[in-house]
């Protein structure tokens, strides 16, 4: 570890133990066995930029060995055979653990990422912990149902069971890394799935460590094994698999394109939750500096490195002056700061690679004739950070209107009626996200249904919970995490048909 990832650490007082776990060699985690690779990939804090420390470079061949200790788990093993209580006690003991454990994670969060500390524990690991709870107590409850035969002649009795899918390739990005595997594991978990699951090569840590604690609580081994490696070979050769049962995918809509036609390939099942450009709606009536919070937090929050981030704006004409010019004040004062700093609102970008992405979407904006009200492409000198950056006065052809940046880029335009900005919201390959600002129920019930996105807010943004489902229309993927809804992607329905002779 270098002298300046030191001196970061020393001046916030990162813990010994998190510092431990960093400084460890990591390798993969298959059948309940560590195995250390010859080959390692760095990994680099995003607020100094340098090496924090390496993993393995998994292979195909420890892919290969990875989904047959799945596999034999799921056809051989304890995991799903075992009674729904036992695995729901299972669970609530991991997501114990992981809460008994919540800062260390959170640390390892915010140093692998960049982002705020606070963000990572109240967001990241407390999700995680939630999302865990939520999916343990469903394995205890979910089952089929029986039903009449409602034409044919004759006596029957029919009923479906849910049967767990097999085993489920898992495959995350790095915005929020365990969170987003949680998002996977609860449901497949709680039905007696086993996975193999390959993090983001960015952001791997935490995947790790929360490995470790799956073992240290008693979960079978082979249940939970994890490759870490580069996305275009292990990523690739995982949703090419043929002995997984589902692929479940969260990234980039290209990607995600690329791990549908391989999975097609096997018939292997998928979820897929990809891309976005949300757009948020606001009217005339709203408390313009609540709602300026609102649309910023919606935006910079972990650096607008949000799948679901509101990242264009469509702002009433009546209060579109006075809107642009206090979001410019209130976003110019944002504290841009190390993710440890715990006056940090936003961090780094997560990469160099991700950085200079971004800068370019910024410059192709100002080339594009969009009115910069603050921000810029400045960089900084040490680590990965952008400013928070506002454009004003955009149009629906613009690069930075349809494309997404993934990073704190804000773009606004005015509108003048409903059926306007309808349209314009509308206007997108993507379909993840719509966020409505406003004080009528009517406005909000008459525009809701009328928006083509998996997740429609309403004067809040990103309001997330275990609870209820996410996930896209359009480009922005198949199928749904959380809520009731994941377990039919994690199951099978299987219907039995009994015929009653007379
Ligand atoms: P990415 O598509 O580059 O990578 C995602 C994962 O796929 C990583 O683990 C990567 O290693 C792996 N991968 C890369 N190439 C692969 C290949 N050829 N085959 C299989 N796997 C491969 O995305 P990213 O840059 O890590 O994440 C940002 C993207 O994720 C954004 O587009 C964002 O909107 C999206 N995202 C979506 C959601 C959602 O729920 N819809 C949530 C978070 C992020």
């Amino acid at each position: 570890m270098s002298e300046n990832i030191e001196r970061y650490f020393d001046q916030y007082g990162l813990s010994p133990k998190t510092r431990a776990f960093i400084a460890k060699e990591h390798g993969l985690f298959i059948g309940g066995e560590w195995s250390v690779g010859p080959e390692r990939t760095d990994v680099i804090e995003p607020s100094t930029g340098e090496v924090l420390t390496t993993l393995t470079t998994g292979t195909v061949d420890d892919l290969d060995r990875a989904v047959a200790a799945a596999r034999r788990q799921f056809d051989e093993g304890e995991w799903p055979r075992m009674k729904p209580l036992a695995r729901e006690q299972l669970l609530l003991k991991l997501a114990d653990a992981l809460e008994a454990n919540l800062d260390e994670f959170a640390e390892i969060e915010s140093v692998d990422v960049g982002k705020s500390l606070q963000d990572a524990k109240d967001i990241d690991i407390q999700g995680t912990v939630d999302t865990l709870r939520y999916f343990a107590g469903w394995a205890s409850k979910i089952g089929g149902r029986s039903a009449e035969a409602s034409s044919m002649p004759g006596e029957y009795l029919a009923y479906t069971r849910k049967e767990p899918v097999g085993v489920i390739g898992v495959i995350v990005p790095w915005n929020f890394p365990l969170q987003t595997l949680a998002w996977k594991l609860g449901a497949a978990l709680a039905v007696g799935c086993t996975v193999v699951v390959k993090p983001a090569e960015l952001t791997s840590l935490s995947a790790l460590r929360f490995a470790e604690l799956a073992q240290e609580v008693g979960i079978p081994d082979g249940v939970i094994n994890i490759v870490t490696g580069r996305g275009s070979v292990v990523g690739s050769a995982l949703a090419a698999h043929k002995d997984i049962d589902k692929i479940t995918f969260t990234g980039s809509t290209k990607t995600g394109l690329a791990v549908g036609h391989a999975a097609l390939e096997n018939w292997t099942r998928m979820t897929l939750e990809l891309g976005g450009k949300s757009p948020v709606i606001v009217y005339s009536d709203v408390d313009i500096e609540q709602t300026v919070e609102r649309v910023a937090l919606g935006i910079f929050a972990n650096s607008g490195q949000v799948c679901d981030a509101g990242s264009r704006a469509y702002i009433h004409e009546s209060i579109y002056d006075e809107f642009i010019e206090r979001l410019g004040a209130h976003v110019s004062s944002l504290a841009v700061k190390p993710g440890l700093d715990p006056d940090c609102f936003m961090g780094p970008l997560v990469s160099e690679n991700q950085m200079r992405q971004v800068v370019d979407y910024i410059e192709i904006g100002i080339a594009e004739g969009a009115r910069l009200v603050t921000g810029g492409p400045g960089t900084s000198e040490t680590g990965f950070f952008v400013q928070p950056t506002v454009f004003a006065d955009c149009d629906n052809d613009m690069r930075i209107v349809r494309e997404e940046i993934f990073g704190p880029v804000l773009v606004c335009q005015k509108f003048s009626t409903e059926e306007e900005v309808v349209k314009l919201a509308n206007d997108s390959d993507y379909g993840l996200a719509a966020t409505i600002y406003s004080e009528s129920i009517n406005n909000v019930l008459r525009v809701a249904p009328q928006l083509k996105a998996g997740s429609v807010y309403v004067n809040a943004q990103s309001t997330i919970d275990p609870a209820m489902p996410f996930g896209g229309y359009k480009a922005s993927g198949f199928g749904r995490d959380l809520g009731a809804e994941q377990l039919d992607f994690v199951t099978e329905t299987k219907t039995v048909w009994v015929t009653i002779d007379a």
